[in-house]
């Protein structure tokens, strides 16, 4: 008993030590995960549900750190929004993924469009629209193959400098589209008055099917989608019973592991190269 008592003492320790590290040095280690290119992107594709032909694809952040290993963006990004460091990081997001996007454009792969996460954070950033202009101007992409996926915590306040940047974008020829829907505060009057092109139906509606609540609100938001003509996306289809499910109410495009896993770019490539000899 004694023995195991102190297993789980040394466990406890082990565990506070890793929070305490990553706490104090995430800042410190973040940074140089920037400057040494230990950050990379996956890649996770769209798929239009009634023909199966992928769409677009998601750009999703991946850090291996040379001692702690992975570290999920669900654990760094919060503290990165907390330091300020979602600025840089974001952006080497937006201008790694559009560069990569013109790259497969570049070896005559059927274009599609390259999704980027925002932090709403990023939206208190003054040059915001500049920047990604000019991420595009420099990887040579259209605005058009790219979007930009933000949540519903963007859209709360309806503040008028976050509404000329997405206006400014809009105008640019970037599609928008909201994140995690269904788990915020969107109001009706948001998805009418913004410049939204999308929503994606959060996973964990997505997850609850076959549910008698969870098919009632999932149908619930792909009518609203059709009754405000907006496209919209069901995250995290795992089963193929989602996908019927979601086929028959009418939903446009799925994302999941069903179809993929978010990928790495070279993989990503290879899959881009079957289906191009098919
Ligand atoms: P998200 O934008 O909602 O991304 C979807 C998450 O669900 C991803 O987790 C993806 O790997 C996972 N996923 C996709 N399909 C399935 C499925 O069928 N089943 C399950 N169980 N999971 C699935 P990931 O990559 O760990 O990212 C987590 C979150 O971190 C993202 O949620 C997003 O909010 C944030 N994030 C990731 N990359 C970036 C980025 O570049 N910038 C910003 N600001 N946030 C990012
Ligand atoms: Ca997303
Ligand atoms: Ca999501
Ligand atoms: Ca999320």
């Amino acid at each position: 008993a004694k023995d195991k008592g102190e297993n789980r003492y040394e466990m406890y320790t082990i565990e506070m030590e890793k929070e305490f590290i990553s706490r104090l040095t995430i800042e410190q280690e973040l940074r140089r995960a920037l400057k040494d290119n230990n950050l990379y992107l996956h890649y996770q594709p769209k798929i239009d549900i009634k023909t199966g032909e992928m769409l677009g694809v998601e750009a999703l952040l991946r850090w291996n750190h040379p001692d702690f290993g992975f570290i999920p963006p669900d654990r760094f990004i919060p503290i990165a929004e907390n330091v300020g460091l979602i600025i840089p990081l974001g952006e080497w997001v937006i201008r790694t993924a559009c560069k990569q996007n013109k790259k497969w454009q570049d070896q005559e792969y059927a274009p599609f469009v390259m999704s980027v996460n925002l932090s709403t954070l990023q939206f208190k950033q003054e040059n915001l629209v500049e920047m990604i202009a000019d991420a595009l101007r420099e990887a040579d992409l259209e605005a058009c193959w790219l979007e930009i996926e933000i949540t519903e915590s963007v859209l709360i306040n309806y503040d008028r400098e976050i509404i000329k940047k997405l206006n400014a974008l809009k105008a640019m020829g970037i599609y928008i589209s909201i994140d995690d829907f269904g788990t915020g505060y969107s109001s009706f009057n948001h998805l009418k008055n913004l410049p939204i092109d999308v929503v994606k139906i959060d996973r964990s509606f997505v997850s609850g099917l076959p549910n008698t609540n969870d098919e009632a609100i999932v149908s619930a938001i792909i009518s609203m989608a059709h009754a405000l003509q907006l496209k919209v996306l069901a995250e995290g289809v795992e089963t193929e019973h989602q996908w019927d499910f979601l086929r028959q109410e009418g939903c446009h495009e799925g994302q999941g592991y069903l179809f993929s896993k978010p990928i790495a770019a070279d993989e990503f490539e290879e899959m881009l190269r079957n289906k191009k000899k098919e």
